[in-house]
């Protein structure tokens, strides 16, 4: 197993390692993961160096933002997934589950104290930064945080980058630098680590593992605990295992015709795989890998120059080209704003044009105004936005064509853009399987202009921020089936 490479690893706080403690502890918050995660390849280095054997420590608390039986159930079901992969490698593994607000306080801080080194998920969204701020200022020991996000290490860019295109090029430049640096595809096979047999006691009495019942959210499960009831489980698993399945068959059956079916929002052209890369449980570096290899493709035919060009650098099938470009690109430069700006998630992070143009239209009228109620229940005057609003709530996600006119017309149909900012994060966060990622705030803010460029003619309040109209896409794209299918008359009650 290579080395993790340095640029991917952080120190958060300047304690030093204890050589004399039980085990090197890898608190996983984000790579929820067994495999291909260079978090866990830390760990186990870690575990030769000093000797020491490991504890994987997985958490879910119930008090995390838009915290529903939606979310917790696939968080749940990956956890399940990670105790047999762990449990068949032989390593210990603590899957905690909170039962009620603040009974994991003081958790973290009891099982890192036994620890010679604590490595945890370089994250840069939601709420984990400020967790693992806190969590160094708790922590004796070193506290190590390891970016396994995406091709290229969070801190090998030196700043955020304003366009997909400029992004783009940057990459071409400095990815051929990192695409060698693989995690381990499975860190455990055969490391021989030494095994601990349990955590003290204490431990256990006061925060017990979470029961095979409650990690497979059978039964009542999840009705005893405070989370939001009325959102109940969309019908896709969560997962490692159920990751692997849907991207086996995207690859095998889909991939080939990706370029074409992927803004069809009545085919299943996209690889649907974004809720398991937010919550960790697939790994970009294995879907690269995979499509590397399918298109039997070596490093050696990467294109000299770096243009920024969208196709033609791989030099892979245009279909793989085309899903690397949303894959690498798209998702990392959502990666790229969130480590590098702290205001990621706020209006005032969008590009001054926008905001000026915004700004200069905010008080213009609007023929149509919903409110985030009215909205949330999907009854706006457009069936087909009714129809893209009742397919988030009731299947976790929304197809990304769709999405894209769905924000729009948020924007279009709010008061203002900072209430449309407001309304398009509390239902994409809430409601999508994905959300709450780094790329959930770059096509809210894409939106509203981050990304782009003035487009005219300037518009009544949209001013020069690209518009975008049901009627074109009706009429651009097949959406007749799709109607028939999340037509508001089908609509399940919410809450
Ligand atoms: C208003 C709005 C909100 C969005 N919210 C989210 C969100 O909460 N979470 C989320 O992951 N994506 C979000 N996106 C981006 C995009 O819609 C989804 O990533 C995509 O639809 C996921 O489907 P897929 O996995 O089948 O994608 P594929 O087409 O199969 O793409 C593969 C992967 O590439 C990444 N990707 C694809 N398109 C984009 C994109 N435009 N921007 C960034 N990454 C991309 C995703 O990780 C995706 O899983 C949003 C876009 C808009 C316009």
């Amino acid at each position: 197993m290579a080395a993790v490479p340095l640029v991917r690893i952080r120190a958060l706080n300047p304690a030093p390692v204890n050589a004399s403690g039980d085990y090197v502890l890898y608190w996983m918050i984000a790579f929820r993961r067994a495999r291909w995660n260079f978090s866990l390849d830390r760990a186990v280095e870690w575990c030769r160096e000093l000797s020491k054997p490991m504890v994987i420590f997985e958490a879910l608390r119930c008090d995390y933002p838009w915290a529903s039986e939606r979310l917790h159930r696939f968080v749940l079901e990956g956890m399940a997934a990670n105790a047999r992969q762990f449990a068949a490698a032989g390593a210990f593994y603590f899957p905690y589950v909170e039962p009620s607000i603040g009974a994991a306080k003081g958790l973290f801080a009891a099982v890192a104290k036994r620890a010679c080194v604590v490595i945890t998920d370089d994250f840069p969204a939601f709420f984990l930064p400020s967790m693992m701020d806190a969590a160094a200022k708790k922590c004796s020991v070193r506290l190590e945080s390891v970016d396994s996000n995406g091709l290229l290490p969070l801190r090998a860019a030196a700043h955020a980058f304003p366009t997909a295109f400029a992004f783009r090029r940057f990459l071409q430049k400095e990815l051929p630098k990192h695409l060698q640096e693989m995690p381990a595809r499975d860190a455990l096979a055969r490391t021989q680590l030494p095994r601990l047999k349990t955590l003290p006691s204490k431990i256990f009495r006061r925060w017990p593992a979470a029961s095979a019942g409650l990690l497979n959210a059978s039964g009542d499960a999840l009705t005893a605990l405070p989370i939001d009831h009325s959102l109940v489980p969309a019908s896709a698993r969560g997962g490692s295992i159920a990751a692997e399945r849907i991207w086996r068959s995207f690859l095998k059956r889909r991939l080939a015709r990706y370029l074409e079916d992927r803004n069809e929002p009545e085919l299943e052209g996209a690889s649907g795989l974004s809720p398991y890369l937010h919550f960790g449980h697939m790994s970009s570096h294995q879907i690269f890998a995979e499509v590397a290899r399918s298109e039997k493709w070596t490093e050696a035919r990467l294109a000299l120059r770096a243009t920024g060009s969208r196709s033609g650098w791989w030099r892979m099938s245009e279909a793989a080209e085309a899903f690397l470009d949303q894959l690498v690109t798209w998702r990392e430069l959502g990666f790229n704003f969130c480590a590098h700006r702290g205001d990621a998630d706020r209006y005032e992070s969008l590009p001054e044009w926008a905001r000026a143009t915004l700004e200069k239209h905010a008080g213009d009228r609007r023929k149509w105004r919903y409110t985030l109620e009215e909205f949330k229940a999907g009854q706006t005057h457009d069936p087909l936005w009714n129809a893209a609003q009742t397919q988030l709530v009731r299947d976790g996600r929304l197809h990304n064509y769709l999405r894209m006119l769905w924000g729009k017309k948020i924007l279009e149909w709010s008061k203002t853009p900072r209430e449309a900012l407001r309304v398009m994060i509390e239902l994409n966060n809430r409601y999508a399987l994905d959300g709450r990622d780094p790329s959930s705030y770059s096509g809210i803010f894409w939106c509203l202009g981050r990304y782009d460029r003035p487009w005219g003619p300037e518009r009544e309040i949209f001013g020069t921020v690209r518009y975008m109209s049901s009627e074109n896409t009706a009429r651009k794209h097949r959406v007749r089936e799709y109607l028939k299918e999340y037509a508001p008359s089908a609509n399940r009650p919410i809450s």
